[in-house]
């Protein structure tokens, strides 16, 4: 995957996202200035830019505006001062794809990029087929089938099953599971995740025993 670029001049802020997310293990890179911010950027090496708005030399907003004229996507990630909505929405308008207002937890930041991390590298995985043990599952025709016959999930089944097989033998905890479901702006009740893994081992008699329940964490297959 690419590098996460850091765009902030505030350079206690910088060195704080610096430092967790290489906790992650992810290479980033740090830019002060605007402008030399978006040189980097355009290079394309960055799959995640983290992008302050209000910057020397060049503005968050120029800097998001100008790399949408580009053919490089990169997932931008806007920090805004607090209660600004204007420039959240401007921020949108220009490309951002997500905000974070000033002042923010580590912690929350850093959950929203290993979101995107994950979806960056599920999405890797679109087309053609997974199989695990007796399932098969079409990602282009969304369809499952065990032993040959087809089974009925849901979509957010059908989503679960794919990330479960694509991870498999990792411990997903619930947080995981609903940070990759229904996104980190779900404030909903993660029994919702137990729900859901009843109902896939229902229907996918298979998983009763491959899928494991790992006491206070989450759930494995294995
Ligand atoms: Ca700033």
């Amino acid at each position: 995957m690419g590098k996460i670029l850091v765009i902030e001049d505030e350079l206690s802020i910088q060195k704080m996202i610096e430092y967790d997310l290489r906790q992650l293990g992810e290479t980033v890179v740090c830019a002060s200035d605007g402008l030399k911010g978006y040189e980097l950027a355009k290079t394309g090496e960055y799959s995640i830019i983290i992008l302050d708005l209000m910057l020397p030399s060049m503005s968050g907003f120029e800097i998001s505006k100008k790399l949408r004229t580009l053919s490089i996507r990169p997932h931008i990630l806007m920090l805004t001062a607090m209660d600004e909505e204007i420039n959240k929405i401007e921020g949108f308008d220009v490309g951002a794809d997500d905000y974070v207002t000033k002042p923010f937890s580590p912690r929350e930041l850093t959950a929203r990029v290993k979101a995107v991390l994950r979806r960056q590298k599920d999405s890797v995985i679109q087309t053609g087929t997974l199989s695990y043990e007796n399932i098969v599952i079409d990602l282009d025709s969304y369809t499952v089938k065990s032993d040959g016959e087809p089974v009925t999930l849901t979509l957010k089944e059908f989503e679960l099953l794919k990330y479960f097989i694509v991870n498999k033998g990792k411990v997903l905890s619930r947080d995981q599971l609903l940070d990759y479901l229904w996104g980190y702006h779900y404030d909903g009740d993660s029994r919702v995740v137990d729900v859901h893994i009843f109902n896939l081992r229902e229907k996918l008699p298979v998983l009763q025993a491959k899928m494991k329940t790992v006491r206070g964490i989450g759930y494995q297959l294995v």
